[in-house]
């Protein structure tokens, strides 16, 4: 059983700290959902966790099965287990999906134990099929002129191919309609059957109707504030962040708070503006 173990993160973005000691342990077979409000490092911790170059982690660490992931590559996390279903995917004109999706399958594996292109084909078929996706899918290219829970969909049948022991989902839920929620919903269940463990970012508590978590962790502020269980999520959907931040004393931060800021921001904002407290 793979288990995931980050520990007191600290990670900085163009020179700014986000993450200000996040501590989680993920067990194979166990789903945690963090929410919390934007801009507080949700998306910044998946990237550090698979690797993302413009991220700089300042203290901490991160361990799977016993063995230092930041010491990795990101091609060498993937290859470790990690996956990360990004908030935004990419596109990529000029590599279809199904050379991208076998190169990356075969990278997981030893020169012994390559795909055949015959049973990669069938493989991905049956995939495409359990997710509910067009059948031309495999000759478009990344991608490439994708709807937004189409993309979202796509980042799964990934997920199915690649066989992960850790997951993070950021925001799966967002651009997929009901129908599409629920086979992504029942797909993922199927995975989390067979010991996947998964991290879910989300917004709403309607993901947790497809996909039942174990765990609820609020985070603000680049830490996490909050734990608890999907209760925790019902009345964040009911009521709001504000009744934690009163619970916990903690104050909105102030976006400006540097005089060097100011004197940049001079520059395209007006006098009046700047005098605003
Ligand atoms: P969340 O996913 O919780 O909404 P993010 O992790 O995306 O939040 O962002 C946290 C903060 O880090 C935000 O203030 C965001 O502007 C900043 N940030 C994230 N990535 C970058 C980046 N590549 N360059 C500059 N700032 C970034
Ligand atoms: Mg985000």
């Amino acid at each position: 059983m793979a288990i995931l173990k980050i520990d007191n993160l600290h990670a900085r973005v163009e020179g700014k700290a986000i993450l200000k000691g996040v501590s989680l342990t993920i067990r194979g077979g166990e789903t945690h959902a963090i929410m919390g409000p934007n801009g507080t490092g949700k998306s910044t911790l998946a990237s550090v966790i698979m690797g993302h170059p413009r991220y700089e982690v300042t203290e901490g660490s991160i361990t799977l099965d016993g063995a230092d992931v930041l010491d990795m590559s990101t091609d060498e996390r993937a290859r470790a287990g990690l996956f990360l279903a990004m908030q935004s995917p990419s596109e990529v004109p000029g590599v279809t999906n199904s050379d991208f999706m076998r190169a990356a399958v075969n990278a997981t594996r030893d020169d012994a134990d390559k795909l055949s292109l015959f049973k990669f084909i069938r493989t991905y078929e049956g995939a495409i099929q359990d997710l509910k996706m067009a059948a031309d899918v495999p000759h478009r290219y990344l991608n490439e002129g994708f709807s937004g829970g189409e993309k979202k969909r796509n980042e799964i049948l990934q997920m199915k191919m690649l066989k992960p022991h850790i997951a993070i989902l950021d925001e799966i839920d967002s651009g997929l309609d009901v129908d599409a929620l629920k086979v992504v919903g029942q797909n993922v269940t199927q995975m989390k059957n067979e010991q996947l463990g998964l991290l879910l970012i989300t917004h709403y508590q309607r993901l947790l109707d497809y996909i039942s978590a174990d765990y609820v962790h609020v985070m603000m502020q680049g830490r996490i504030v909050k734990s608890g269980s999907t209760e925790l999520m019902i009345k964040i959907d009911e009521q709001g962040y504000d009744w934690i931040k009163q619970e916990l004393g903690i104050k909105d931060e102030r976006v400006i708070s540097e005089p060097d800021e100011r004197m940049i921001l001079g520059t395209c904002a007006t006098k009046e503006a700047l005098e605003k407290p």
